[in-house]
């Protein structure tokens, strides 16, 4: 098996071959890099193991390139990195590890290569290049690494049991490659995680996070998230997420199973947006369902509520997990509270004032909302989808005409809190509050235009109403 490198990787690799023999020190291409150009998916970082010291290898390398690069190195680790213009390459000295019961932290004792490639955590993450004058290009393979990479298999190199009790961080990384590549998880690798669960608590949250989001971006995200559900890890790092599951039944009346709905609202999702946050916003738009579950006597299954309990959970989900708590939570947050709103105006005669109190409420994120809502039809019935979508068709476009007139979005009513104070004497209090308000409720439903004198005008009534007069 040949690995074919462009032109630009043979000028780098032969050059570190050459230094490398010059120090005669062994080295190897290693693991994600070899995986990736045998798979044909683009590489961007390439790892470099030497029996030796890898710093004194980088060292060398930099020193034979004009100008010489900088060399990060990281004393402790023993790895050191060079930042080429369109590839980085990480160099590290062979190595051999031993794990204890409490922590993914290995010792560490220098290995050769067998033992390098012992370490890793599946097949076809295992693979090796020779970079060595004598066997150049030849790939290392002891585990069938590369067969499973025809096969489409992610099966770990030693005894899974012991390699995911060792670093439980691979179960999570098992899934993130299986969602990533379309591989499958081999049987007894599989099942390995199920035994493995509880050593979860030995991995930190941002760890956990950081695979999840890798999941999130994947083509089909739906795929990791039910192999989580499957091998148990779900219960264990969202249990929230495993509360969407099953359909409870009642007089032969079921509900569909929530947590597949998300998933399937994921994966449409994931075909109109790259952005992690409204993917997020996607997974989370039913959280709050099994908190407000009824069963309505002669009405059937009802959530009411749903979107305001589930946009309450967003910050406590964040918290949990991690994620960062500013922007994007408010965002996300804000997408489930709104995520029925596109839909119930289809379901009424779409009034303009309803339309505009949404773009209001939205604001800059209503195209985001109505990609959501869209991603939000799932039903099995083809004609029912199809008359759903053609009737959100006809909201969009009367959004669009509402915009254009009213320009709603980003919308500062024309009357401010100071102009109230100012008008009327007032100190900051409740009536300045109630007057604002008034005047943005009857701009929104359309009593009077989005206008300052007609804004005035209803300022000066309302105040009144309240006994309140001008002071000039
Ligand atoms: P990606 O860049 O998509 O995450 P990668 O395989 O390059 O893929 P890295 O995390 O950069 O992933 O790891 C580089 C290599 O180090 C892997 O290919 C694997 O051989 C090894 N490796 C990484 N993490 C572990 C781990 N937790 N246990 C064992 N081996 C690991």
């Amino acid at each position: 098996m040949e690995i074919h490198f462009t032109h630009s990787e043979s000028v780098v690799f032969e050059k570190i071959s050459q230094v490398a023999a010059n120090l005669n020190m062994p080295c190897y291409l290693i693991g994600g890099f070899v995986r990736d150009k045998i798979i044909g998916r683009p590489v961007k970082d390439a790892d470099i193991v030497c029996i030796g010291d890898g710093i004194a290898l980088a060292n060398a390398y930099a020193d034979s390139l004009h100008p010489r690069p900088t060399v990060a190195f990281f004393k402790n680790f023993g790895t050191a990195q060079i930042k080429l213009p369109d590839l980085e390459i990480e160099f590290v000295g062979a190595r051999k590890e031993s794990y204890h019961q409490h922590s993914r932290k290995p010792d560490v004792e220098v290995g050769t290569i067998e033992d390098d490639q012992n370490r890793r955590d599946f097949t076809i993450n295992a693979l090796a290049v020779s970079l060595n004058p004598e066997d150049y290009g030849t790939l290392v393979d002891p585990f069938g690494g590369q067969k499973a990479i025809q096969d489409k298999v992610i099966v770990t190199p030693l005894e899974p049991v012991r390699t995911f009790s060792d670093d439980p961080l691979r179960m999570l990384r098992a899934i993130r490659f299986a969602t990533q590549l379309g591989f499958k998880i081999e049987a007894g690798t599989f099942a390995a995680i199920g035994q493995n669960v509880h050593r979860m608590k030995i991995v930190s949250q941002e760890r956990i996070t950081d695979e999840l989001n890798k999941i999130m971006l994947c083509p089909k995200p739906s795929v990791g998230w039910d192999l989580l559900y499957q091998s148990g890890l779900l219960k264990q790092i969202f249990p929230q997420m495993v509360d969407l599951h099953g359909a409870v039944y009642i007089d032969g009346k079921g509900h569909k199973d929530n947590f597949y709905h998300t998933l399937q609202v994921l994966d449409n999702i994931a075909e109109h947006t790259d952005s992690l946050w409204l993917r997020w916003a996607a997974l989370l738009h039913d959280i709050g369902k099994p908190a407000t579950k009824k069963f309505e006597e002669g009405h059937g299954w009802t959530f009411h509520g749903h979107e305001v309990v589930g946009a309450r959970m967003v910050p406590k989900i964040f918290a949990r997990l991690k994620l960062p708590l500013h922007d994007p939570m408010k965002y996300v947050q804000k997408l489930v509270l709104l995520h029925l709103r596109p839909i119930s105006l289809t379901k009424e005669n779409i009034t303009d004032s309803a339309v505009r109190r949404l773009i209001f409420d939205a604001g800059d994120d209503i195209d985001d909302l109505m990609t959501l809502c869209a991603a939000d039809i799932t039903s099995k019935n083809k004609l029912k989808v199809k008359r759903f979508l053609q009737n959100f068709e006809m909201v969009k476009e009367r959004m669009q005409v509402v915009e254009a007139s009213d320009r709603i979005r980003n919308w500062q009513p024309p009357i401010t809190g100071e102009l109230v104070m100012e008008t009327f004497g007032l100190t900051p209090g409740r009536n300045v509050g109630v007057i604002k308000d008034a005047i943005r409720e009857a701009i929104l439903d359309g009593i009077i235009p989005n206008q300052y004198e007609a804004a005035y005008r209803f300022m000066l009534e309302k105040a009144a109403e309240l006994g309140l007069k001008p002071v000039k």
